[in-house]
Parts: structure tokens; sequence; C-alpha cells
């Protein structure tokens, strides 16, 4: 290893030569430590191994070269800033090794504190808190545990299951009743069953203590648990983590001693105020672990005013600082406060709304920015259901509301049931005394968690709250027995099935099934709440926002509505127009009997006869939908979907024709539709007979449907109805295609419409991947697009958008193949490069083309913004996620450097 190289490969970065921006590298924790050593605040000493470092390692097995120096020489420098080494046996220097990834991932990955410790130093350390052997050995016992669990895989329970042995033969069940020589007892058998598993002793070499603790800190970026949470929370599977190694202080030196979490704002509401936990005489993990139950902060100021108000005071600068809601945690040994943690906190989605609405009242951020601070899927949330405010229910325990919503389910007590329940469609609660990173599916298929201990920041609440999932902790009143699966509460028995309720706001718990009531956020969609009357922070700080959201953007947002009820929804939800009115449903129901006359119609007058009854009742229909949105264009899908839809299923007619031709019956008609649909059947009907290509087919029927649109826009019109009709025709891959359907259409608009003020458009999807190719020449006979990216992606992929998400995607998302289903999130790289191609070479054919995208991905958060680098006009999604596409439209026009919402 030359100099030169060691210069190029910089794996090992000191606090003070970091910042805040080098996340990507430092990962989230180190990029933190290094901002508040710079801001003066009172960190201890260390320093940050890079992700870089933690990438080469996993990919080659080995630390990557140099690094050993480089730890190396940090830690001498480390060692000569403390005046201590590591692991001296008369005044050793201990060290935590803490994960931290560019993302928070909260108890996914490895912590080892103590390291440093051995049966030399532990005397050492003993004597340097004067004399306090008991706090030595505990710490001692800390490191083999944690070491033996985390870097060599010993089962944890084996040193739970001994520590809880010592408890019970000294008649406590509290660890602090274990004095000196028990917990010197202990670390014997701790070592014992340590070497029992491993087959060799607990290291006593410090260096080598830290290297095993590195190396297991890199492997945990590929830990099951880890591997999930990326997954659901959508972080890259690449990042790698970075370690960092930190000088100990210790929280657990006596009762001036402890250690705590604090937030700027409470991080459920987004309320001003201080929020947090404080734990006396305890060391780092156990608040978050929610083991032991904690103090509210303000306890603090009662306990230690100087630290208190010091700390009130780093809180205050932290977050003019970061001009957000911060999270921290801190340690106090022997009186002195140590900043050990921040970072920008998350919240719930309310909390989110409200904030960025309050730094912007403070002057801190501006709106451009408070549009970064919030997303399209906290919005969805807000739109949830809440319980009805008199529902006449008792709560039977009342916990911490650690993440907000309403959740009812069927009680659950481990992980797998919660899954396999779920499975079965069930809606499961997930109840447990805390909760642990192995539970973490259990949480995912639940709607709600509830647990019996632990407080807003136990890993239950902040997994919940990433999640987005209700969650009610420390609700203690509850005596939760796992093994036998029940629950007791105010002297009533819960089993498991039984259903519950629980409000992630209030944290009150009920028995039964409370009934939900509307979020305010729909109300207010729906015009319900006036937000200047309303002395709701949540509504206003929306309303403020997304007012902000429809200024600044420019896309405009369309809705896919079939009805005219759908329609009015959506244009209260903010729809400027209806992007896509699928005809089909509109054959169902009572007309289904016409439509099946219509397909297997022999002769034209059969068909012209099913048709002629058919265009009153698609008049109608649409000129409910043009009332709806008076004013406001509408685009009409002309029928699509395969003609077997429409007919009896061949099996099932197949064998009643046999079993009634077995009885002698008359079966002539239904012998001549089960010909019709045996001619009708096809093996792909997704690639087969439908959209444009049925239009061909079945003389009359599109001409069926623009004459009902043209006259219902005529109708509508006389009236005073501005109706804005666009006729678009589905699956067209051939310029030829569309151009035949136009020239009928234009015939019979100018029939209907010729002398009126009625004008008609007339556009096509593009959704099959040659139509996409060849925009430029389909250009020249439409005068809109709409991409459907759904049979886009389906033809593009060549995914049968029916069969697979079940079938394999659960596979592919697995292996990483993509992060998301594409049917999902738009596949920028593909199925995206498609649209691109289209709307450019159609742009350059037809300047002023309009263009506008109908699929699912309308309304996905990522492809909103896709589509507004694209340059498309209009996304199109259902009532529901207008709002979402609304926000998403204004977030993408806004284009802040530096901030990350997730
Ligand atoms: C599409 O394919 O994206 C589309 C909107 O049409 P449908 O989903 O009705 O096939
Ligand atoms: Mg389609």
């Amino acid at each position: 290893m030359t100099a030169q190289e060691t210069v190029e490969h910089k794996y090992v970065y000191d606090f003070a030569e970091g910042n805040r921006d080098l996340k990507d590298l430092l990962g989230g924790k180190g990029a933190n430590l290094a901002e508040m050593t710079h801001l003066g605040l009172p960190v201890p000493p260390g320093f940050t191994i890079t992700t870089e470092a933690c990438k080469a390692y996993l990919a080659s097995g080995e630390q990557p070269a140099g690094l050993a120096d480089q730890i190396a020489a940090h830690l001498a420098a480390l060692e000569q800033g403390m005046g201590r080494r590591l692991g001296d046996p008369d005044d050793p220097l201990l060290v935590s090794v803490r994960s931290g990834a560019k993302f928070s991932m909260p108890g996914m990955m490895e912590t080892v504190l103590n390291v440093g410790l051995n049966d030399r130093s532990v005397v050492g350390l003993a004597a340097q808190a004067n004399g306090n052997h008991r706090f030595a050995w505990d710490s001692y016992r800390r490191l083999i545990q944690m070491f033996g669990k985390t870097v060599c895989e010993v089962p944890g329970e084996e040193f739970e299951h001994a520590i809880d042995e010592a408890k019970r033969a000294k008649g406590s069940t509290d660890d602090l009743d274990l004095d000196a020589d028990d917990l010197r007892a202990l670390v014997d058998t701790y070592k014992k069953i340590f070497s029992k598993h491993t087959g060799r002793e607990f290291p006593q070499d410090p260096r080598e203590q830290l290297d095993l603790a590195i190396r297991a800190v890199f492997d945990s970026w590929n830990a099951e648990r880890a591997v999930i949470y990326r997954r659901q929370e959508r972080i890259p599977a690449d990042l790698g983590t970075a370690v960092n190694v930190v000088a100990m202080v210790f929280g657990n030196l006596g009762p001036d001693s402890g250690t705590g979490v604090a937030f700027t704002r409470d991080p459920a509401s987004g309320a001003q105020g201080i929020y947090g936990d404080y734990l006396a005489n305890a060391q780092g993990e156990d608040v978050v672990a929610g083991i032991r139950n904690t103090v509210p902060l303000q306890e603090l100021e009662r306990i230690n005013k100087p630290a208190y108000d010091e700390l009130l005071d780093y809180m205050a600068r932290l977050e003019r600082h970061y001009k957000d809601l911060c999270d921290i945690e801190f340690t106090i040994e022997r009186g002195k406060l140590w900043m050990l943690q921040t970072r920008v906190g998350k919240r719930t989605a309310a909390a989110a709304f409200v904030i960025a609405g309050q730094l912007v009242d403070e002057g801190l951020i501006d709106l451009d920015e408070a549009l970064h601070r919030v997303n399209g899927a906290q919005l969805a949330q807000l739109m949830f259901p809440r319980f009805q405010l008199d529902h006449g229910f008792e709560p039977v325990a009342t916990g911490i509301g650690a993440s907000p919503g309403a959740a009812v389910g069927k009680v659950v007590f481990t992980s797998a049931r919660a899954v396999e329940l779920a499975g079965q469609g069930e809606d499961v609660i997930l109840v447990r005394r805390e909760t642990n990173p192995d539970d973490l599916n259990g949480m995912i298929a639940s709607k709600g968690i509830l647990t019996s201990r632990g407080g807003k920041t136990s890993h239950a609440a902040v997994v919940a709250r990433g999640m987005g999932k209700t969650c009610v902790s420390g609700a203690d009143a509850l005596d939760i027995d796992v093994p036998k699966r029940r629950i007791t509460v105010a002297g009533r028995t819960v089993t498991e099935g039984e259903v519950v309720s629980i409000d992630g706001t209030t944290g009150k718990v009920y028995l039964g099934q409370v009934p939900v009531t509307p979020s305010e956020v729909v109300q207010y969609f729906e015009g319900e709440l006036d937000p200047e009357a309303t002395d709701g922070a949540l509504v206003q700080a929306v309303h403020r926002i997304m007012s902000y959201a429809d200024a600044r953007r420019r896309l405009a947002v369309r809705t896919n509505a079939d009805t005219g009820a759908d329609a009015a929804r959506a244009r209260r939800f903010g729809a400027e127009g209806i992007g896509l009115c699928r005809t089909e449903h509109m054959f169902l129901g009572d007309r289904r009997e016409l439509v099946e006359r219509l397909i297997l119609a022999r002769e034209a007058p059969e068909r012209e006869a099913a048709l002629a009854a058919l265009l009153p009742l698609q008049r109608a229909d649409f000129v409910e939908i043009f009332r709806a949105m008076d004013g406001q264009p509408v685009t009409v899908r002309l029928i699509d979907p395969p003609l077997h839809e429409f007919l009896p299923p061949l099996e099932q007619l197949a064998v009643d024709v046999a079993v009634a031709q077995e009885r002698g019956e008359d079966v002539a008609k239904e012998e001549a539709l089960l010909a019709a649909v045996r001619r009708m059947h096809e093996e792909n009907p997704m690639l087969g007979l439908r959209g444009v290509r049925l239009g061909l087919v079945i003389p009359g029927l599109f001409a069926m449907q623009v004459r009902a649109i043209t006259e219902a826009a005529v109708e509508c019109t006389r009236q005073g109805i501005n109706a804005c009709p666009e006729i678009m025709v589905p699956l067209v891959g051939a310029v030829q295609e569309l151009e035949t359907v136009r020239a009928e259409a234009e015939k019979i608009i100018a029939e209907v419409a010729g002398g009126s003020d009625v004008e008609v458009l007339i556009g096509t999807m593009i959704e099959v991947p040659r139509a996409a190719l060849t925009a430029g020449q389909i250009a020249e006979a439409a005068e809109f697009f709409s991409f459907g990216t759904n049979d886009l992606t389906q033809m593009g992929w060549g995914f049968s958008r029916d069969d697979v998400e079940g079938a394999f995607f659960w596979r592919y998302l697995e292996l990483g193949i993509f992060g998301i289903s594409p049917f999902e999130s738009i596949d920028a790289d593909g199925i995206g490069r498609l649209v691109r191609i289209a709307a450019e070479e159609g742009r350059a054919a037809r300047p002023g083309l309009k263009l506008g995208v109908c699929g699912e991905h309308g309304g996905d958060p990522d492809s909103v913004h896709f589509f507004h680098a694209v340059g498309l006009d209009y996304v199109s999604c259902s009532p529901f996620r207008v709002p979402v596409a609304r926000l998403e439209a204004g977030r993408a026009a806004v284009v802040t450097a530096g901030s990350d919402s997730r």
C-alpha cells in the first residue's frame, strides 16, 4: 500500500472532517455527528468509516486495502485526544461501534457498546468510575451479550435466560438489584455461553473486538430484517452503511446519569413544545428498546436543571440550523450532557403538514421548501378514516398514541400469525409486549400495532410511524401473555381472534369494533370544512400547501371517472377534467342482454336494432357526465375490453348445454350462444379482439358511441352546459387504424353537431409499443395522445397484467430486478422511454399536440414527477388520488436543492 493509494481511498473521517452534506459517504448519523461537532455541541469524539468501505467489504468479503491502517491512525488520534488507550488495563478508553446508513433504518442494523473491555480493563473501568465495580461488571456483561449476539450469532435468549436466572436467585425482577459480585459471576456464565457457541474464548484483544464489531455492522446491512425494511421503505439496496466509532460516555453511572431521546416538536401532531423520554441510570439502547418505562423529558428539569436548560438550548439551535424538526439522542454522564445523535426527525403525515406550515410562519423556510417537506404518500394517509366521535365505546386501556389512524382487527400475538391471517384477507392487530426487529413482517401485515411497553420512541412506535401504520404503545394496563395467546385487561380476557380497535392518535384501546368516520382532510376536499372557519391546524396547513401546489404546478390533473357521481366528487377534489371515461361499464348490468344480441347478431338488421337500443342509453350516460364536468374537457374512450367479458364463460356454458341436452331439453338458443362463445374464444384475450380492432370488426359500434357522445354534447349545449368532449380511440398500433375510425367519426360529428358550437376533438391512446414508436405518423391523425401506461407496461414488458403480480413479482422484488411493481410506478428506463419517444415525436409532427396519461401511474407520486419531466400536459387518476397528484405535480415543479422528504 503506497501513500498515494491511501490518499485516493479515504475510508475514515474524523467527526471534525465531515459535515451534514456527506450523508452518502458518512451515513446520516456520521454526517450529523460531524455537523454537531462543527456547531460546537458536546459530541463525544470519534470517527466514521465510510459507506464506500462497507460496499468494498460486502463486494469482496474482505476489508479493503488501507482500511485497517486508517482505522489504526484515527484510533491513535482518538486515544491521544481522550488521554486514554483502547482497553488500557488501568484507564481504558471504550468505544461504541454504531451503524448509520444514508437513510434511517431504526433498529435494523447492529450496534456494539463498550468495546475495549476485557478481564483486565474491567478493573480499570471500575477505578475510573470511582470504584463503582457494579457499573464496570455490568458494562462488561453487556459487551459480551451484545458482541456475542451481534458479532458471533450466539442466540440472545441464552444470555437473557442467564440474567433472568441470576435475578431469580436474588429474588428480584430488576437488573439494578444485581450487585457487583452477581454481575461478575454473570460475566463468567456469559463467557461460557460464548465459548460453547463459538468454540473460542471471548476475545480479550481490544483491537480484535473493534475489527470484528466493524465487520458485523457491515454484514448487518444484508441482514434479512434490513433487506425487508429497505424493500418496504423503497431504500436502494446498494447504499451500504457507514460505521461510527465513538468514545463511550455512560448513562448508567448512577442516579446523576441517564439517557434520553428528545424531539424539538411533537412528531405525532406537529405541535410546538418539548417532547421526549428520559431514563435515569440507563445505557443507550434501553430507551429505544422500550425495555423499561421512561419518564417524560420535562421531568429532567427537576432531576438536573442545568443539563435540562443546556439541552433545550441545543434543541433550539439545532432546529434553527436544520430548519426542521430534529430528533436527538443524548446521555448524561455524572451530570454532564453529551449529544449522541441528531437528525431531521421522522414524523407523522399530519405533523409533516403542520410543521411545514409553522416553519413558513416562523420565517425559517419558504413555501417552495414547505412543498418539499410533505409528499403525496403522507397526504394519502391523511385521507384515511378515523373513529367516530360519539361511538360510545369505553376504552379498556390507554397507551401512547404513537402513530395515528384508526385500526380495527383481530388480535394476533405473533408475527407469523399476523402474516398468516392477513394472507387470508383478515384485518389483524399485532399485540406484543414490545416489538423488536424480528416482528417486521408481522407489522407490515397488520392494520395496527399495540404494545404494553415502550414510549413514543420505542421500536414499535418508530417503525409504525415510518410505515404509516396505526400504533398504540406502552398500554401498560394490558397484561399480555404471548405463550397463552391472551390479554388480561380490566378483569377481561381477550384471546386470539377477538376484535379490538386502537386509536393511534389518543392511544385508546377498545374491545370490539368501533365505527370509523371519514378524515377531516377528505371533508375539507369535499368542501364540507372551510379552512378559514376551522381552528384545525391540519386542515389549515393542508389548504395552504395545496393552494400553493396548485399555483406552482404545470401539469393539469384530471380524473378517471365513468359516472356523474365519481366525476362530481373528483371535481370537488380538484380535478380539471376527465382524462379517461371508460365506456365498458356502460355495457354491463341490465344492458348486457343488448350487448349479447349485438355480438351474436348474424345479420345487419339485428345488429342495428341492438345498436339503436343502446344509443339513447349511451347518450344519457354522457349527458350526466358532461353536466358534472360543465366547462371541463371529458375524454371518452370508445369501448375497449375483449368481447368474451360480455359473454358467459365457455366452460360453464358447455357444461350447462351438455346437461340440458342429456335431459332432452330444447337448447337451440343455448347452442347458438355456445357456438358464438367458441368462435370468440381467444388464448390471449388481452392481445386479441379489443379496442380499435373491435371497432373495426363490428360495424356501427364505434359509430353509435360517437353519435351518442356528440348528441349528448349538443343537447347539453342547448341546456347551457358547456360540454367539451374528446373522443379517444383505444389500442391503436398503426395510424391507418386511427385514420379509418377518424374518417367515419368526422362524418357523424359533422352531421350531428354541424352548425352548433360543439367542438369534438379526436385523439388516441398510446398503449401499444408500436404506437409509441410510430408516434410521428399517428400524430398526423390525432389531436391528442393519452398514454395508457397499464397496457404499455403489459405489452412493453410482456407481462400479463392480470396474472404476473400474484404469480412471480414477489420473487422479482426479492431479487431486486425491480424495486417496485412497474404497474404501480412507471419504469422510467424502459416504458418511460417509450413515453418520451412518443411525446417528442408526436409533438415534432404536430406542435401543440395535447399529451396526457391515464394509466394507473397518473396518481403515483414518483410517476407524476416523471410525467412532469417528460413535458406532458396532464395526468389523470382515480378521484381519490387527485389531491395526491395535485400535490406531487406542485412538488415536481419546485426544484429545491438539498432537501430530502424521505
Ligand atoms: C391503460 O392501458 O393504461 C388504460 C388506461 O386502459 P385500461 O386500463 O382500461 O386498459
Ligand atoms: Mg388500456
